[in-house]
């Protein structure tokens, strides 16, 4: 997960990319090119604002994720390749992982490519924009210019053998439809209370869209915690774990923010859907 790519990568493959999950596909409704049908002039200035308002908070939350990102690229590596390789070599056995591990630049990008069939997510990679665990593959992967993204990666690899967080990392490919499924589960169920104008999931869209990617973050969250408990375990340097921490707490900042972007674009969609009808 290093969300620094702006490039959407095959969820069926890449279960745990290390990249910024904003650009991971949930689409926005383009509920701006529609002129308001409702009725009543109030409620349709009100819905306005509100789609106006829950606009301006996505464009934020993106420019924020990109900060995140930048300051994430720019931040200097925790220790020495060696070290990182130590570390994930450590991970490897005492886990017992059947991972290849690589690190990717521009000379050996394409020998991945060739031999995974990867096109522009190794690419990614070699440009030091990405990394990630493939576990159809058994590949993890991180810029050479960025090693210690790896640790992160493997723990995604320690978390695809254990249930419950195997478990969590397949939610992540259908977190991006919450804001469709919503409106369906919508459409299925009639309004609790009569009289009542909206039922619970239109009132509650934009928390429970948060909702379908919270175990994401958790996933990511502990991906990273593993990689850090590693480190530490290896390598005695508590000025170095420090610096780990923060880059990787940037990084799940970003996935933060995506959660929030994913709690706004459901709520976009059930303010579209309300001018639709
Ligand atoms: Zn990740």
């Amino acid at each position: 997960m290093i969300p620094i790519s702006t490039q959407q990568i095959n969820p069926n493959l890449y279960t745990s990319p290390y990249i910024n999950p904003y650009y991971g596909g949930y689409g926005q409704p383009p509920y701006y090119t529609n002129e308001s049908t409702s009725n009543d002039p109030q409620q349709a200035a009100k819905t306005l604002g509100l789609a106006a308002l829950l606009q301006v908070i996505s464009t934020g939350l993106e420019k924020g994720s990109k900060i995140l990102s930048n300051k994430l690229s720019a931040g200097k590596e925790f220790t020495t390749p060696d070290k990182v390789v130590k570390v994930a070599k450590d991970m490897v056995t005492k886990n017992n992982l059947d991972v290849t591990v690589g690190f990717v630049d521009e000379a050996n990008k394409a020998a991945y490519a060739t031999r995974y069939g990867l096109g522009k997510e190794i690419e990614a990679v070699a440009k030091g924009e990405n990394a990630f665990f493939a576990n159809k593959i058994k590949l993890a992967v991180a810029p050479k210019s960025k090693p210690s993204l790896i640790l992160h990666e493997l723990g995604h690899a320690i978390n695809a053998k254990h249930g419950f967080t195997k478990f969590l990392q397949g939610t992540r490919k259908y977190a991006g439809y919450a804001p469709m499924a919503l409106l369906l589960a919508n459409g299925l169920i009639s309004n609790d209370k009569p009289g009542e104008k909206k039922n619970f999931i239109e009132r509650n869209a934009g928390i429970l869209g948060f909702c379908a990617f919270l175990p994401t973050i958790a996933e990511e969250a502990i991906a990273s915690g593993r990689g850090i408990k590693a480190a530490k375990k290896v390598l005695n340097n508590p000025a170095g774990l420090k610096i780990l921490k923060k880059n990787y707490a940037l990084a799940l900042g970003t996935y933060i923010l995506a959660g929030i972007g994913l709690g706004v674009a459901a709520k976009q969609s059930f303010i579209f859907n309300e001018k639709e009808q």
